[in-house]
């Protein structure tokens, strides 16, 4: 399916309808902007999450992970730059009393018909940009007056600096050397908003690798492209992702350069990643707030503080990414289906086991030793509810890449159909053989025909 023909409300309907993700605390309403993940959204997001570790940690041996606290010691992010700097720029409409981000008019709706973008109309009727902190704090201890104001993270980031020393000391690492984190973050978003892409409780993948400042940016450059590679690795049409440059005057405080991947999303080209230059900005504020050196001293003494280079992305946004990639609908057989075309090992549910005929008790039986023998290794699904045709359509649209069916055949001579979910192309191998199948389709590179 072509991208201009997707909207962002087919994904959120599929997702609701298949039980990915639903709206948060629906029964008293709903919560703005917030959603809860569902059977088949967990497993997905595990998924996107265990890639990337593997290529971040498994795959190579320069970088290792870590999983620090949500609430940190409030100087941090004093240290960091967020309390005086984590902001953006507010405006109120006084006639439509509607919110706005000051630097995003320009994709802003106003309240009022005709719609145009605030500011546009004369009847528009906007306050002075106030910068707003878009941290989220609470209070640590129970006495609310005398607690301590701590913050709830906004990124993972900085959790990861003030434990440089201890992975450079414990993990013997020298630089270049990363430390991986995933974790969620909070960011009270003024125009939270577009499903997952933009909430105000979300996971972030962030890896911050440490460099010899001459080698910035080799290194930078090369995160770009590794980073590119992996979604694509993974599925995503190379078409639909895009670097983009930040201007000089686009730059965060710590930045000296930063680019975004970009997807093609339904709502147009927005950041799904951003990958910075952060140079020695965070080991040198955290060495001044804390009074320890956060530097690299080499064994002939040369010492220095490592330039940091930041692929920073997001769990949630990069899942609809994959979502919205997947997504298709073609008529087969006269009949409409939509499917997910979903690299398999992104896809929640690996294979689903169906014997064809449900009240024979010979092929559900083979069925359901099949199914507890692979799903001892895979995510797998036996379903025997209604006709083979609905059940297929209901794999395709959670993304299952395989189905095995059991049918009269199998019962003769051990062997099963496999059907595969893009191609529609059916064919037998021996039951004994479908796990190795399996083991070995996973592992394969995988293409699916994609239009655009
Ligand atoms: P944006 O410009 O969209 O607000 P950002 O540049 O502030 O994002 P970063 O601080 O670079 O974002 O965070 C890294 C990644 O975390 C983003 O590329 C995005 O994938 C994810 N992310 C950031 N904010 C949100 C959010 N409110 N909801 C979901 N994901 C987010």
């Amino acid at each position: 399916m072509t991208a201009d023909a997707l909207t962002m409300d087919k994904i959120v309907s599929l997702a609701r309808r298949r039980g990915f993700v639903f709206p948060s605390s629906e029964i008293y309403g709903g919560l703005g902007s917030a959603y809860d993940y569902g059977h088949y959204g967990v497993l997905a997001k595990n998924n996107v999450k265990a890639r990337w570790l593997e290529a971040m940690t498994q795959e190579r041996d320069d970088i290792v992970a870590l999983d620090s606290a949500i609430i940190l010691n409030p100087r941090v992010w004093e240290a960091s730059g967020h309390v005086a700097g984590f902001t953006d720029p507010l405006v109120d409409c006084r006639t439509c009393k509607l919110r706005f981000r000051a630097d995003d008019l320009a994709s802003a709706q106003c309240g009022r018909k005709p719609s145009k973008h605030p500011g546009e109309t004369e009847e528009c009727d906007l306050t002075e940009p106030r910068r707003f902190n878009l941290m989220f704090e609470t209070h640590l201890g129970p006495m609310h007056e005398t607690a301590d104001k701590v913050y709830l993270r906004p990124e993972t980031a900085q959790g990861i600096f003030v434990n440089f020393k201890n992975v450079l000391q414990l993990a013997r690492r020298t630089p270049p050397f990363g430390i991986a984190q995933i974790g969620k973050s909070f960011r009270n978003e003024i125009t939270p908003g577009n499903f997952l892409f933009r909430t105000r409780e979300f996971e972030q993948m962030e890896m911050e690798y440490f460099v010899p400042p001459d080698e910035a940016d080799r290194w930078y450059a090369y995160w770009i492209e590794e980073r590119l590679g992996w979604y694509t690795r993974y599925g995503i049409r190379p078409g639909h992702l895009r670097v983009r440059e930040h201007d000089a005057d686009e730059l965060s405080h710590y930045s000296k350069a930063t680019s975004d991947i970009e997807y093609l999303f339904p709502i147009g080209w927005s950041e799904l990643e951003g990958i910075a230059n952060r140079g020695d900005f965070d080991l040198t504020q955290h060495s001044e707030h804390s009074g320890t050196k956060l530097e690299y001293v080499g064994p002939d003494g040369e010492r220095y503080t490592p330039h940091v280079i930041e692929p920073a992305g997001g769990v949630d946004r990069a899942l609809l990414a994959f979502l919205v990639d997947a997504y298709d609908e073609e008529v087969v057989a006269e009949r409409e289906r939509v499917v997910l075309r979903l690299h398999p090992r992104i896809a929640p549910v690996k294979a689903a086991v169906l014997p064809l005929i449900a009240k024979d008790e010979q092929m559900v039986s083979r069925a359901r030793s099949l199914y507890e023998d692979l799903r001892r290794r895979h995510v797998v699904e036996y379903d025997d509810g209604g006709a083979i045709g609905r059940r297929y359509r209901r794999q395709d649209e959670i993304g299952t890449p395989f189905a095995f069916t059991i049918d009269e055949q199998t019962l003769e001579d051990d062997t099963v159909t496999v059907r595969d979910r893009d191609s529609l192309a059916q064919k037998r191998i021996s039951i004994d053989s479908a796990r190795a199948w399996m083991d070995d389709a996973l592992e394969r590179p995988w293409n699916t025909p994609k239009a655009g």
